[in-house]
């Protein structure tokens, strides 16, 4: 469904004046040793072993004599070389396990040196990225310049945008098989940012090169004097080194509280970040906050003032706050995501396959929830990565589900912290699969479950609600109507409120486009805002309820999260309408054209198209207006309405209550 949201990318095409070595400009903060981690993919004919031998070679990565030794072998069978044999011969002596040192394919430039991710076949490298095991910092997507963007590159592709591998090149290689035509790289660049930019990848470079010959890989291209940018060589330069753990934010799962003679030790181990003794850290999802008063330490002899990254670690804390195993301490301008919903990315090992409906317990880092999943969204086949929807994971199998679970979740995304951005799914007993995290399509609760104000006591009115009802004749209500954009919410509410009124009903109605002319002016479309959006409809509508009126709301209110809220403000008086029409009902319909908006891409995050729609699952009262005429609708919840809220006589209930309403 939300394919088509664009991901922010952090990465910045960077512009370097010439081409050559010696012109490089590399990014500001490479660190000399780190190995930067790429995965170079690309459809099998496209040249990839090829372009690799050649960087290798013409990097001077090559072993002495390795150049040689392969020509001759060509030689004695009488077979022209190859390139892509270099890579073979590398590999073979890897798997081979000859030389420790070639584990791993490296390469290096004058800048940086480097790691080939690289796996026996798609399987293993899509188990490996979502395990863990492996991680590719950065790609490069090859492409044939004959061929063009094929199904197998838009795989690769997506591939790379769904393990959040945010630097991507390109390599339009083949160029001496199209004469090295500046026309016919132009049309493939075009093609490729079009495809690229729908799966939401800024590539930073697309590189016209000639694997075979040797062209713009390292070295610079006389027929292609026309191209300005980077080499191969050079765009890898430009990518950003990898973050650090120990600079990203603070991350430390707690992993146990102990008592200890008076004190109270909580440990853990820092995921990211550093902690230093006096900080105040902030323990989600209590929101609570504690200093650190110290550091312990088992094996030093000096006080610890500051630990880091991958250190296990005791701290004693100033406040007596409750504080328990899966909690994380953040810092508290940088936190984690709060939500009881997320996108996941996982590798399926179970032996029963993954389906709709089914908990599973999750752990993520020292937590562990029950989550069921709640949605498959598709499904990856790890051999040719087509992806289809289906209605289970098989084993083996990549694919996005949506997870949802009870309490609040603390995580990150993947992309931002890799620690606390995967999880484990156990099944009884077994892990049965482990993934990745992605909030694409949905918000940050923290914001909406957060209290800032302190000091607050309520005014007790001095008429009751049950004095209101009697006055009234009705009892107040909040008509909850959600459903996706043309599915009649606005038609049934204005129709209902008019005729309630005839009826002598207090009814008013709430709609989306009239509050976000005014209470939600400064709120957009992002799943944040959106949560925001419905948060503030939710407390007004429970203020007109409590005045006693009959509140319709008109808003497609997409999560569950945000509904379950809504109604837990006044849930006695809170009844759901499922205004229900399917997304090809109301994008026929389409009464204000936005539908064709959203298709053509001029507005991002629509719901049912490029955002999620969560229907509900236990609405007080479904309409299904895809088979009602707007009448019959507008009759079903009238009906629903007489039923649960009108009928107070006025004079049999104006009873005690109201006396005393009067009296005090
Ligand atoms: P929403 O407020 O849910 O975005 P609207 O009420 O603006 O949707 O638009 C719904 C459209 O569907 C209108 O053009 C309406 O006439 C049409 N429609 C067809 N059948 C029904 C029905 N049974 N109930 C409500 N609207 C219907």
């Amino acid at each position: 469904m939300a394919d088509k949201k664009k991901t922010k990318s952090k990465t910045k095409a960077k512009k370097i004046p010439a081409k050559g070595k010696a012109a490089v400009t590399p990014a500001e903060d490479i660190t000399d040793n780190k190995p930067l981690k790429i995965v170079i993919v690309g459809h099998v004919d496209h040249g990839k072993s090829t372009l690799v031998g050649r960087l290798i070679h013409d990097t001077g990565s090559l072993p002495e004599g390795k150049l040689e030794a392969i020509r001759d072998m060509c030689d004695r069978r009488g077979m022209p070389f190859e390139w892509a044999f270099l890579m073979d011969a590398l590999k073979s002596e890897r798997d081979q396990g000859i030389t420790i040192d070639t584990s791993q394919i490296w390469f290096s430039t004058d800048h940086r040196k480097y790691v080939l991710i690289d796996a026996p076949g798609h399987k293993e490298f899509l188990k490996n990225m979502v395990s863990g095991a492996a991680h590719a910092e950065a790609a490069l997507l090859v492409i044939d310049a004959e061929e063009g963007v094929r199904e197998q590159s838009r795989r690769h592709g997506y591939l790379l945008h769904l393990l959040g591998v945010r630097q991507v090149a390109v390599a339009v290689n083949k160029m001496d098989l199209v004469k090295y035509s500046k026309e016919r790289f132009d049309e493939i660049e075009a093609e490729i940012h079009a495809y690229l930019d729908e799966i939401g990848i800024a590539p930073t470079h697309i590189i016209p090169v000639s694997s075979r010959e040797g062209d713009l890989i390292v070295n610079p291209s006389k027929p292609m004097d026309w191209y300005e940018g980077p080499t191969v060589a050079q765009a890898l330069d430009l990518f950003e080194a990898p973050v650090l753990p120990t600079d990203l934010p603070l991350r430390f799962p707690i992993q146990d509280v102990y008592k200890f003679d008076e004190r109270r030790i909580i440990v853990g181990r820092v995921e990211s970040g550093r902690l230093r003794a006096g900080d105040t850290l902030l323990i989600s999802p209590t929101n609570k906050t504690v200093r650190v008063a110290s550091i312990e330490s088992w094996n030093s002899p000096s006080p610890v003032l500051a630990a880091s990254a991958g250190q296990s670690i005791g701290i004693t804390v100033e406040d007596q706050v409750f504080i328990e195993r899966g909690q994380i301490a953040s810092n508290e301008e940088n936190l984690p995501i709060e939500t009881n919903v997320f996108r996941a990315r996982i590798f399926w090992l179970g032996r029963k396959p993954l389906t709709v409906g089914k908990t599973y317990k999750l752990k993520l880092a020292t937590s562990q929830h029950n989550v069921t999943v709640q949605a498959i969204e598709r499904v990856i086949d790890t051999g040719d990565l087509s992806s289809a929807e289906a209605e289970t994971v098989e084993r083996n199998a990549v694919a996005e589900v949506i997870l949802r679970s009870r309490g609040m979740m603390v995580l990150d995304e993947f992309v931002d912290n890799p620690a606390t951005g995967r999880f484990v799914l156990v099944d009884e007993y077994d892990a049965v699969g482990g993934g990745i995290i992605s909030m694409e399509g949905y918000p940050d609760q923290r914001q909406s479950i957060t209290v800032k104000s302190t000091n607050i006591f309520s005014v007790d009115h001095r008429i009751t609600p049950a004095a209101r009802s009697a006055s009234n004749g009705h009892r107040p209500g909040i008509l909850w109507l959600t459903g996706l954009s043309g599915s009649g919410k606005s038609t049934i509410a204005v129709e209902l409120e008019r005729q309630l009124f005839l009826k002598g009903y207090h009814v008013y109605v709430m709609d989306g486009d009239n509050l976000r002319h005014g209470l939600c002016a400064d709120l957009g479309f992002s799943p944040e805002d959106r949560t925001e959006n419905i948060r503030r409809v939710g407390e007004v509508a429970s203020l007109f309820a409590d005045a006693g009126f009959i509140v319709i709301t008109a808003f497609i209110s997409p999560y569950r999260a945000d509904r379950q809220r809504a109604r837990s403000i006044r849930s006695e008086q809170f009844h759901e309408v499922y205004v229900k029409a399917g997304l090809e009902v109301c994008e026929k319909r389409d009464p204000k054209g936005l539908y064709k908006k959203a298709r053509k891409g001029e507005i991002e995050m629509f719901s049912g198209v490029s955002a999620p729609y969560e229907e509900p699952e236990d609405a007080e009262c479904v309409v299904d207006t895809a088979s009602l005429s707007v009448s019959e609708s507008v009759a079903e919840v009238m009906d629903y309405i007489d039923r649960h809220l009108g009928g107070v006589d006025h004079h049999h209930e104006t009873g005690k209550e109201e006396k005393a309403a009067q009296t005090s």
